[in-house]
């Protein structure tokens, strides 16, 4: 995988702060504690600990500690947090294109000295119950982090990990099926042409089938032009053929290095452990070495330059005649200076964030672009931070007012500073970012540290984030300018500052098929005939051992008797507000209060229902009561977590043609702010403002853009809910909401000239929506706020009025289910589910031609609900195919960057991603069912595959979520359990035979869909329809 510097960002910006696990507190001594013990200068198992530091606000002790031999550094967190995690980085700093740490990254996993099967790293996915695996290329360095809940598992997967990173096999052949290679499109024809393959090579062509990312790559190598950062770590698709198997092995040999190396580990597990281990199976076999990985600062510029790039044509483009994109990016200070870096990303939040913003106001507001370029505000993933502000969707005649406008804004920022509330507004945030509790908190913490450790900052004075908080407080209250003069130093006064524009091209795609087309020319015309019959050989080769039943049995594992037989019971308790039913579920929630609804769809007249996503995506940001639009949003910042609205559909678990659809509102805050957040939520319900045109283009624009931004990324999510459309009720409605149907919608929505028809449909919509009488709600919060939180709820909802007269369903069709499942039909609250006992579910092949040169394929198959006891064989068959069959078809060989199978709303879904196939994937989908119908598996394929599947099940629940698939869908802890059973009880006969009967030729009801490039065996083929 690789990570760009833009995700490396919203990893920061989602760091979420998980608290004490419950449990802890009844232990005699915990991690923390135990941790607290260690003193500097101790000798353990060839490690000398440094420091050892309590960070109360993250609740953790970290230690400091580096290896005595090799130099290696370590950190470890301990924390009362079972969902441990362990992480190596490494510094790897190309100085080409080629992408030889990307590369790199994929080629250790495909085997080491220890265990030498092939893709120990993918089939550990099925060996482990792990609840994150992975591995990351970022600009300078490389990061390989797995999580478990399972000390044994911890072991196993640190086992495999370090023999991956410090001994991997690197074998020829891997460097082929990862990196790149010639080969004939059809390996057993030595007469078909020969072409370039390569996963690395596919993922980055589909890499940079995305106009963000190309933006952003451009950006950065501009930016600083002289370093590592002037190339493209991932690899430019027509640079990769460049690099040779020797240049990754010596790439290996001097970047993967303990003297190269830091460790991370965190969690309750002693430490102790872990430096025994990585002591033995790996740095004990190495000695010191000096690499040669640091990263100059970039030589700074004394005037500010100027660069143009271009782009394909986005189809989907809210307005066709807008796809210019200009930044202007300012190279800030070194970010392992802490508190530096920390006062320039609040500066940067203040600049950019929300409609208060000096940004937002000078920029998005006149309306000159559809959204902030996809780069924008503070960066810190590079040695040197940058900071970049411009506009995405522009015309290009606007180029010299933006720039105006940027320039302009800086000076009146430096004239007039920021307001104390939205300072205020902000801290507030840090403070709900520390005690809101995610799941993957190890996983944050080892990205929040990565790049600052990476140039040898201090990842500990990272961690301490009130110390930060407080210094800022200190340096506004000395100088009141503080923030200001920062302004002038970076903005005004920089002179190390690129503007960078991107057009698009009609002929870019073309171009870059020839620049491909001359690349392979010119290697094989290099070639010999001996090297061509090589070449087949290879080819051959390669095809065989990727098609041979492979031997795992090297690889450590755990037993399915290691899984938990039964689950952890949730409880909760049913009451009502204000005449609603709610759901109160007590959780350590640390200081914070969850708030959830669920509001149906029932009444809602069919006409409206494409209106709902931009409904939802609007209704919180127009202002409400007695706040425009800009006092609602500070008021937000000010007082709660954030509040939003999305569409809901949930198909009933034991019916398919039943489903129950609304929209969630979703909010939280902390204790002290119940009042005032239920307050936001009265004046949304009784006084939203629709009546700013103006207001809501700019929210149309950028929901317009986002939509056409993410279908390269997401265009498997795409293809699967267009596969689904015809199959059942549910998938119809998630095809409206969240499909092609809903992006071309918001296209046509964003082309108008005049919206007021758009605004007037919003006060229809939500008076059927916003209503008391179609509502349920869910809080979870502290036993001992609980009844305070009940209080609130029930003064909001007799505040709420509701709406008799929309009352009556606009459908007869109606069933109901009881939201207790053990009190009598009728006598209580009940979820008001839509049955269609007269759809009929249909073939469907449908296509979408799109500029990228690669394709995602789906394929979807009618079975059975959650509770039918099929279902169960069903989930384990979609792992085991996944595992056993299309990963190595689809990826392996096919060269796609993923593929396969799995079970949802009552569907089997197929799919690929980022494929250089298109209808030859189908073929593959369908051989899979015979693969398996066939029986060739074992019982550990049956095994790994259950495993796979609880690690799924299994994996943790933040208390903030706990309860909320009863909530949503009615399944309770029993019918859990009894899924559960279900799942152990899977058999190979069952396997087969639900093979047959569900997925087999002839028997199946399907839809298809494939979003890709031009396809003349579609055009040609009547069956297709093309859109
Ligand atoms: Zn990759």
């Amino acid at each position: 995988m690789f990570r760009q510097s833009k995700t490396v960002i919203q990893k920061l910006r989602n760091l979420r702060f998980q608290g004490q696990n419950p449990s802890w507190r009844f232990r005699s001594t915990s991690a923390t504690e135990r941790a607290l013990q260690y003193q500097a200068g101790q000798k353990i198992h060839g490690f000398t600990v440094k420091e050892v530091v309590t960070v109360p606000d993250l609740f953790l002790t970290a230690v400091k500690l580096t290896h005595d031999n090799t130099g290696a550094q370590y950190l470890h967190a301990a924390r009362d947090d079972k969902n441990n995690l362990f992480s190596v980085q490494l510094r790897t700093t190309p100085m080409d294109n080629t992408g030889v740490p990307h590369i790199l990254e994929h080629t250790v996993l495909c085997g080491s000295e220890k265990y030498p099967c092939r893709d120990p790293f993918f089939k550990m996915l099925n060996r482990s119950l792990s609840t994150f695996m992975n591995a990351f290329t970022a600009s300078d360095f490389t990061m390989y982090p797995f999580s478990t809940q399972n000390g044994k598992d911890f072991q196993n997967l640190l086992s495999v990990y370090l023999d991956a990173v410090f001994f991997p096999c690197l074998r020829e052949l891997d460097f082929w099926q990862e990196g790149w290679r010639l080969e004939n499109e059809d390996p057993t024809d030595p007469t078909s042409p020969l072409v370039f393959k390569g996963v690395v090579f596919n993922e980055m062509k589909g890499a940079f089938s995305d106009n963000e990312r190309v933006y952003s790559q451009h950006l950065q190598n501009k930016l600083y032009p002289d370093h590592t950062y002037g190339v493209v770590s991932g690899g430019e698709p027509l640079a990769i053929p460049d690099l040779s198997w020797e240049q990754l092995k010596h790439f290996h040999a001097t970047h993967y290095h303990p003297s190269n190396a830091r460790f991370f580990t965190y969690g309750d597990l002693p430490l102790e452990q872990h430096l025994k281990q990585i002591q033995e199976e790996a740095l004990s076999k190495f000695e010191r070495t000096e690499p040669d990985t640091a990263v100059p600062n970039q030589p700074h510029w004394d005037r500010p330059r100027e660069d143009h790039v271009t782009c394909s044509p986005d189809a989907m483009a809210p307005d066709a005649a807008k796809q210019n994109t200009l930044c202007m990016s300012y190279l800030l200070g070194d970010i392992t200076d802490t508190f530096e870096g920390f006062t320039l990303s609040l500066l940067s939040s203040l600049m950019i964030s929300g409609p208060n913003s000096p940004f937002y106001k000078t920029l998005i507001e006149p309306k000159i672009g559809t959204d902030f370029s996809s780069v924008v505000g503070y960066d810190g993933s590079t040695k040197e931070a940058s900071f970049s502000i411009g506009l995405q969707g522009m015309a290009e005649e606007d180029t010299e007012k933006v720039k105006q406008i940027i320039v302009q804004t800086i000076d009146e920022i430096i004239a007039y500073g920021f307001e104390e509330e939205r300072i205020e507004a902000l801290l507030h945030k840090i403070e709900i970012q520390m005690k809101h509790q995610s799941t993957s908190f190890g996983l944050s913490l080892a990205s929040y540290i990565a790049s600052c450790w990476n140039h040898d900052g201090d990842p500990v004075q990272l961690l301490k984030i009130s110390d930060s908080v407080a210094q800022f407080r200190q340096a506004l209250k000395d100088n009141p300018r503080f923030l200001q003069e920062k302004v002038l130093h970076y903005f005004k006064d920089n002179t190390h500052r690129l503007t960078l524009s991107m057009s698009p091209d009609e002929a870019y795609l073309e171009k870059q098929v020839k620049a491909e087309e001359e690349k392979l020319q010119k290697k094989v015309q290099a070639l010999s005939e001996s090297d061509k019959k090589d070449i087949y050989e290879k080819g051959l080769e390669l095809l065989s051992v990727q098609s041979k039943i492979q031997d795992a049995s090297c690889l450590p594992a755990l037993n399915v008797s290691d899984i938990e037989p039964t689950i952890a019971v949730t409880p909760v308790e049913m009451g009502t507000a204000g005449g609603v039913p709610v759901q109160y579920c007590e959780q350590p929630t640390n200081g914070m209060v969850y708030f959830r609804a669920m509001c149906s769809l029932n009444t809602l007249p069919e006409d409206l229902k494409l209106y709902v996503p931009l409904f939802c995506s609007v209704i919180t940001k127009m202002g409400c009561g007695g706040l425009d639009y800009r006092q609602q949003a500070q008021q937000m910042e000010l007082k709660t977590g954030g509040m939003s609205i999305s569409t809901s559909v949930n198909p009933d678990y034991s019916n398919m043609d039943m489903y129950e659809q609304g929209v969630l509102l979703s909010s939280s805050c902390l204790e002290r702010n119940l009042p005032d957040m239920f307050h936001l939520w009265s004046d949304i319900f009784n006084s939203p403002h629709f009546d700013d045109e103006e207001r809501l283009r700019v929210l149309v624009m950028m929901s317009a853009q986002e939509l056409a931004n993410g279908i390269s990324y997401s265009g498997h999510m795409y293809a699967m809910t267009r596969a689904a459309r015809s199959l059942t009720p549910t998938g119809e409605l998630q095809e409206i909401f969240g499909g092609m149907e809903q992006v071309k919608f918001m296209k046509r929505i964003a082309e108008m000239p005049d919206l007021t028809q758009v605004l007037r449909t919003l006060p229809r919509i939500k008076r059927h929506i916003l209503n008391p009488l179609n509502m349920r709600c869910a809080v979870n919060s502290t036993p001992q706020k609980m009844s305070d939180a009940a209080g609130q709820l029930d003064n909001f909802m007799s505040n709420v009025a509701s709406n008799k007269k929309d009352r009556k369903p606009v459908r007869s069709d109606i069933t109901e289910r009881p939201l207790d499942p053990l009190a009598a039909p009728g006598s209580g609250p009940s979820r008001k589910l839509i049955t269609e006992p007269n759809f009929k579910p249909c073939q469907m092949k449908t296509f979408f031609p799109m500029p990228f040169p690669i394709n995602f394929v789906s394929e979807c198959i009618r079975t059975v609900p959650f509770t039918h006891e099929d279902y169960a064989s069903l989930n384990i068959l979609s792992r085991m195919m996944t595992a056993k069959y299309l990963h190595g078809e689809i990826r392996e060989k096919g060269g796609a960057y993923g593929g396969g199978a799995r079970v949802g709303g009552g569907l089997f879904t197929f799919y690929s991603y980022r494929d250089p196939n298109s209808v030859q994937t189908l073929s593959t989908f369908r051989k899979s069912v015979d693969w398996v119908r066939l029986g060739q598996f074992t019982q550990q394929d049956i095994d790994e595959a259950k495993l796979s599947v609880f690690s799924a099940v299994d994996s943790p629940v933040a208390p903030s979520n706990k309860g909320m698939g009863r909530f949503l869908s009615g399944i309770t802890d029993e019918l859990k359990q009894a899924h559960r059973e279900r799942l152990f009880a899977v058999t190979d006969k069952s396997l087969v035979n639900v093979a047959g009967r569900y997925l087999g030729i002839g028997q199946r009801t399907c839809g298809v869909a494939i979003l890709g490039p031009e396809n003349d065996t579609i055009k040609k083929d009547p069956s297709w329809v093309v859109k």
